[in-house]
């Protein structure tokens, strides 16, 4: 059997880790088997559903390298919304076959239902009374139609591919509504047809979304059709364990992105949040693709730790080819700068440097700024610590040292270091440190002499003019 699996979003905002890790596991679970990953937008609240919100989905999954596959019979990716002709057919096959039947209740004839249910303490609501009215189209009165729930073996109950026996007693369900009095289907039935229509056969979605389960089986037992296999991916949590909340920051797969996180680090992260293999931590898509399994993913929730995540990332940032990692950086370079940015052999470089030394890619970024901006600004605590008037002499004259090399490299910078220091009774790091500090702006970078090397003759030696200028500059004292 081919395995088709879907991720179904509702596009009423940006995609979130909870949702990318449902869309992962379901592409993975697909990919794995040789199947096929369809994507269809529920978008029938219509208020809160926007274009916006299925392009930025798109753009977050894209991002992240989860590809989907077409739906064979429709033209492009599905959308709930338009849908609405085929749910009114399979509601009134419904009617026809006596699985469904129309109810006039009113509004205020079903809160004195609720009432009593409550008062009795029963689940069910819905008390049946149209059940077997024979309520005809004409009645001239608005009608739902409702879903008649078998007497005898209704199906409430599955064995869910994660979370094991699932369901909910029989007796606690009433006759649901599967048209409201305008004629519009109701969420439940859109799935189960979606799904069918579809071929899917692998519903992998959050745990949220398990009560909605037993209603779909009953709908699929009306139509006669085969339902698909349930798994319930766990819910995210916060380290303590309590749901996971927006207001502790964005969770939106954009946002970490734009907090320079790469795809790869990303996509590494979601799939280790509730899955495992092994001891295997370093997972990349084509690992997910030829290990994922529903046995490994775990029945309770999964905690969220970003110290893990730039642990990843870390890991990504030492480890990723060169050419991707320049694809990944170019962005935030261009902000840092505040320009279009080159990548030539000599950045390139210098970002091989900081490799080791970035947590995200906009951190790297930060650490190239005095390669990449001409103007650099002078870190006050660095400035006051190293550049102090008695390094005016020393410096001064390893400034015309550097002017004067015959060849730009970092042997030739640390011959001309070693024997200006030597020359002043300096220890290295005393003339090293201000001619950091005047070159890069700080106080740490990577090893002087890779640091210079990459920065150029030119801008070194412009930059310890101005740190110079500023020596002579200042009140002595
Ligand atoms: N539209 C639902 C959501 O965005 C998904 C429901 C499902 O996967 O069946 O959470």
């Amino acid at each position: 059997m081919e395995i088709v699996t879907r991720y179904a979003p509702s596009p009423t905002g940006a995609l979130h880790i909870g949702g990318a890790r449902t869309a992962l596991f379901c592409w993975a679970l697909a990919r794995r088997h040789g199947g096929r990953f369809l994507l269809r937008f529920e978008d029938t609240d219509r208020e809160r559903s926007t274009r916006e919100s299925e392009t930025a989905v798109l753009e977050a999954l894209a991002w992240l390298g989860i590809d989907h596959d077409p739906v064979p019979g429709f033209e492009g990716i599905p959308r709930q919304s338009e849908r609405a002709p085929r749910y009114a057919e399979v509601i009134e096959r419904l009617l026809a076959d006596g699985h469904a039947y129309r109810c006039t209740a009113t509004p205020a004839e079903l809160e004195q239902m609720r009432e009593r249910a409550r008062a009795e303490g029963r689940k069910r609501v819905y008390d049946g009374r149209h059940r077997d009215a024979g309520i005809g189209p004409d009645c001239g009165l608005p009608y739902t139609v409702r879903l008649r729930i078998p007497d005898d073996d209704p199906v409430t109950r599955w064995s869910d591919e994660i979370a094991g026996p699932s369901g909910e007693a029989a007796e606690d369900l009433d006759d649901f509504v599967l048209a409201r009095t305008d004629g519009s289907a109701i969420y439940h039935l859109a799935v189960v047809v979606d799904d069918h229509d579809m071929g899917v056969t692998h519903v992998l979605r959050g745990r949220e979304h398990m009560t909605s389960t037993p209603r779909q089986l009953l709908i699929y037992q009306a139509l006669g059709w085969e339902p698909p296999r349930f798994g319930h991916v766990p819910l995210l949590v916060e380290p303590g364990g309590k749901k996971l909340s927006k207001r502790k920051g964005d969770v939106s797969v954009q946002a970490y992105r734009d907090r320079g996180f790469t795809p790869e680090a990303m996509v590494n992260y979601l799939a280790r949040l509730g899955w495992s293999h092994g001891d295997l931590e370093i997972l990349t898509l084509d690992d997910l693709a030829r290990l994922f399994d529903l046995d490994g993913v775990g029945r309770s929730p999964a905690q969220v730790h970003e110290d893990k995540l730039i642990w990843l990332s870390q890991h990504y940032l030492r480890t990723l080819p060169a050419q991707r990692l320049h694809v990944h950086v170019q962005p935030f370079l261009d902000a840092e700068a505040g320009r279009p940015v080159e990548i030539d052999a000599r950045l390139a470089r210098g970002l091989e440097l900081l490799r080791e030394r970035s947590e995200t890619l906009a951190d790297m970024a930060a650490q190239a700024r005095f390669w990449i901006c001409d103007e650099i600004e002078l870190d006050p605590k660095a400035e006051r610590k190293h550049l102090r008037p008695a390094i005016e002499g020393p410096l001064a004259e390893l400034r015309d040292a550097l002017a004067a090399l015959d060849a730009w490299d970092e042997a030739s910078l640390e011959a001309a270091l070693v024997a200006c220091a030597e020359r002043h009774e300096l220890k290295l790091g005393k003339l090293a440190q201000p001619l950091r500090v005047a070159a890069t702006g700080r106080g740490a970078s990577p090893g002087i002499y890779e640091t210079l090397e990459v920065l150029g003759r030119e801008r070194t030696l412009a930059r310890l003019d101005a740190a110079l200028e500023r020596l002579r500059a200042a009140p002595a004292g």
